[in-house]
């Protein structure tokens, strides 16, 4: 048999490039705490969960200097990030001392860790499974403090504790089938297929509603776009600006200026928003103004939300129509804007059909507040967060495909064939509820994902 590989010391400055008030030199393996007291002269010894000050050393020996001045914390294994012996050097924040530290450590003997490097050892040690590893670099990458609370729960096991008596309940039908069912003890009316049949609903009501969370898990984790489209002149920059509360998109009078599409990432209540302003959507004069139509058309293609800007002192013209008719179905609002200068035309609500309609005043900020919380209902789709939800493409299709595999299953059920054969779905259904977590995933795929971490991490 194979032995164990040997778990080398893995080094990283943990803490972002450039200058800071505090820097971290991470170091993680079997050599760690003898390592780190040679890098820097220590008080006292290393202790398990203690912080030691101690001299940063700028070479070994005697004749070494003290180049700064370090906090030095160790973690006994298994009880550290890693699960193998872990220190943290925090000294103060110049690149230079870290630097210097680091490649000590490497002439020591340690390996430069990998991105995700620490995280993977967590999870490799079996301390974190892999949708907990996944919160880790969702938190760090964070843009929201919704986004920071999604993250923070899966991270604590959300997601995981909603799989696993899924997983469980899977396992007993299985273990069942394995053992040559004889489920009508008590009941005698109930044949073994109506049985499993019952079964395999009742594993799917569960999976199917966190499989639904992903409509919503994964508003929180990537956003939406929200695509502003409309004739030229009707307000578009005006709004775009007012809703990013900042002077981005060029604002001129005359018809047809924003010829490329602009955006902006913004959060409103926590759910990230990418704003896309547009060019207008009509004919084009010119090559240039072509491209920005083009991408108009694209940027409306492709938008979650669509946010149609009417201009209230003009009738509506047949692009507007056309569009209007574009996006029925579609998660969308209008802004009746230049609210100051008419009034909203109740003629044409026939037209609007449907699609909400919100009065502003880009130059007033009227009704900017009401289109604002009036956006974020859409984005939110009403729905309130709910606990372990699905973030990303990754764990969606883990929990499609064990979906898919028990629809199998209860079809084979149906058919009357033999066990064995429902016995492959279940298994397949098994093995994809375990990929969920990280236990029966590929290492390539293991390894494409920590390599999106921060290096340190
Ligand atoms: P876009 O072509 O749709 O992006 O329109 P702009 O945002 O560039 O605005 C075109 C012109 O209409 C500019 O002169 C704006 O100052 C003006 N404008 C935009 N919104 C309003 C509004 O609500 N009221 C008034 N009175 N003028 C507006
Ligand atoms: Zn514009």
């Amino acid at each position: 048999p194979k032995m164990a590989p040997v778990l080398e010391t893995i080094a990283a400055i943990s803490t972002p490039p450039g200058r800071g008030g505090i820097g971290i030199v991470r170091l993680s393996g079997p050599e760690a705490a003898s390592m780190a007291a040679q890098l820097v002269r220590l008080q006292r010894p290393l202790e398990h969960g203690r912080a030691r000050l101690a001299d940063v050393l700028d070479a070994e020996g005697e004749t070494a200097e003290r180049i700064d001045e370090a906090v030095v914390t160790y973690f006994a294994a298994p009880n550290s990030y890693t699960a193998d012996d872990l220190v943290e050097i925090a000294a103060h924040g110049s690149p230079v001392v870290l630097d210097l530290l680091l490649r000590r450590a490497i002439g020591l003997g340690a390996r430069l860790a990998e991105p995700g490097e620490f995280t993977q050892r967590a999870f490799l040690a079996g301390r974190i499974d892999l949708t907990q590893a996944e919160a880790v670099r969702d938190l760090i990458d964070a843009q929201t403090l919704t986004q920071a609370r999604q993250a923070a729960s899966q991270m604590g096991g959300a997601l995981s504790r909603r799989a696993a008596p899924v997983k469980q309940d899977l396992v007993e039908l299985i273990a069942l089938l394995e053992a040559g069912i004889d489920f009508a003890e008590d009941d005698v009316d109930v044949t073994p297929q109506q049985e499993i049949a019952r079964r395999i609903d009742e594993l799917a009501v569960p999976l199917s509603a966190l499989e639904a969370s992903f409509s919503r898990g994964r508003i929180v984790h990537d956003g939406l776009t929200l695509a502003i489209v409309g004739r030229p002149n009707a307000g578009k920059s005006s709004l775009f600006n007012r809703l990013v509360e900042r002077e981005r998109a060029i604002v001129t009078p005359s018809p047809g200026t924003t010829r490329d599409t602009v955006s902006e990432r913004i959060s409103l209540d926590g759910i990230p928003l990418e704003l896309v302003d547009t060019a207008g959507l009509r004919e084009a004069h010119d090559v240039a103004e072509q491209l920005g139509i083009a991408r108009s058309r694209e940027a409306l293609a492709d938008a979650a939300l669509v946010l149609i800007v009417l201009d209230a002192t003009q009738p509506l013209n047949e692009e507007e129509r056309d569009l209007l008719r574009a996006v029925q179905g579609r998660p969308a609002l209008v802004a009746m804007n230049k609210r100051d200068l008419a009034e909203a035309r109740s003629e044409e609500s026939a037209a609007l059909d449907g699609v909400p309609v919100i009065a502003t005043s880009a130059l007033t900020g009227e009704g900017v507040a009401e289109l604002r919380s009036r956006i974020v209902a859409l984005a939110s789709g009403g729905a309130a967060s709910e606990s372990g939800m699905l973030t990303n493409l990754r764990q969606h299709q883990a929990v499609t495909t064990a979906l898919e595999a028990l629809a199998d299953a209860k079809r084979a059920n149906e058919s009357s064939i033999p066990h064995e054969m429902i016995l492959l779905d279940l298994y397949r259904g098994l093995w994809a509820l375990d990929s969920l977590t990280g236990q029966t995933t590929a290492d390539d795929i293991l390894q494409l994902i920590f390599s999106t971490f921060c290096i340190g991490k």
